[in-house]
């Protein structure tokens, strides 16, 4: 029997059940890969969605079948009422995770553990002070890396992503990947992406290939044990034999894996976006305020979906710095 037809459904039969919400545009940290030297122009405050219609609008995508949402930013624990946003989506009975910089995440043990939210990414691009004020801007490794500590011993299921760059951090790979000899925490190192404002260019890429190579160089081959992808997965995993912890490959760049990608962005001005790379979003906010039914606007942006990286499908395309400028800049994206 066919499946009816879902509005989160597009045209080559992915399933969108997973939201990323951005809470925020701002962020304490100023990474150079996500936003421009100068700041990224912000959206008045009048037109960032409220915590109401946050819980709202992501009420109308639960009722149509999203079972995951993310919170995001920007960085989502600057939001003041970020306590009551959790709360309120913890009421939706789905899974929720958070994306942060870890920073702030000391102030809110106690509100993840009552929301039942486990599963923490952090962004860590060094594990050396002076590179990290490099790259952020900001100084305040050691508190990002004292509450990664925090979390882990808490219990929280903790991912750290590392945004490489060759010949910045890509000769800490494994320094990272030798952290989890000890902690059970999941390394993921993110292939750098173009977005407006953050001088991407193919050089500075440090591929999936040239990381594993890296690894196997260090570890021996044989001691890189692949692991089973999840069914939505961005990460390609991999274990030190072992080893308490995981690496894994996130390779939107060189190994795109739009096939089994399930997750559609809501950004903090309350646009939907089909794809990363995409351009083309849709204001539901706007409508939402009007009083008029979104989920027609989700299933036209959904079906407009094109089947990888919003139509740049070979790294030739991908590689046109034209084609990103017309884009946001990740921070007002929500990664
Ligand atoms: N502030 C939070 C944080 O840093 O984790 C959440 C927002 S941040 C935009 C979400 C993720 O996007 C981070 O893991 C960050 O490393 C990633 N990101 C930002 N710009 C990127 C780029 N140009 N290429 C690859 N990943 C990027
Ligand atoms: Fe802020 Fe996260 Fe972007 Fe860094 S990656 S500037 S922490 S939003």
């Amino acid at each position: 029997m066919t499946q009816p037809s879902n509005i989160l459904t597009d045209s080559f039969g992915r399933k969108h059940t997973y939201l990323r919400i951005s809470l925020t545009e701002k962020c304490n940290l100023r990474c150079t890969y996500c936003m421009p030297e100068n700041g990224v122009p912000l959206s008045p405050k009048s037109d960032i969605m409220t915590a109401d219609e946050i819980f709202k609008i992501a009420s109308i995508f639960v009722k149509n079948g999203v079972t995951k949402i993310r919170l995001t930013g920007g960085e989502p624990l600057v939001r003041k009422d970020f306590s009551e946003i959790l709360k309120r989506l913890a009421s939706l009975n789905i899974s929720l995770s958070i994306t942060t910089n870890a920073v702030l995440t000391d102030r809110f043990i106690s509100d993840f553990k009552s929301c039942n939210l486990q599963d923490i990414n952090v962004s860590l691009d060094s594990l050396n002070r002076d590179k990290f004020v490099y790259i952020t801007r900001r100084d305040q490794f050691k508190k990002a890396y004292q509450n990664i500590i925090q979390l882990l011993e808490e219990g929280f299921n903790v991912k750290l992503n590392i945004v490489l760059i060759k010949n910045f951090n890509d000769n800490e790979i494994h320094d990272f990947i030798n952290l989890t000899k000890w902690l059970p925490v999941s390394i993921r190192f993110i292939e750098f992406m173009p977005f407006d404002g953050n001088n991407w260019n193919k050089s500075k890429l440090v591929t999936q290939k040239e990381i594993l190579q890296t690894a196997a160089s260090y570890f021996g081959n044989t001691n890189i044990l692949p692991l089973k992808n999840d069914a939505h997965f961005t990460a390609r995993n991999y274990q030190v034999n072992g080893f308490k912890g995981t690496f894994g490959i996130i390779s939107s760049v060189s190994n795109p894996f739009c096939d089994s990608c399930n997750r559609i962005r809501l950004t903090a001005n309350g646009r939907i976006k089909n794809c990363l790379f995409s351009n083309n979003e849709t204001n539901l906010l706007h409508a939402f305020r009007n009083g008029e039914n979104i989920e027609p606007l989700i299933q036209g942006l959904i079906k407009k979906k094109h089947a990888i990286r919003a139509g740049m499908s070979d790294f030739e395309t991908l590689n046109n710095p034209e084609l990103h400028n017309n884009n946001r800049s990740m921070i007002t994206i929500g990664g």
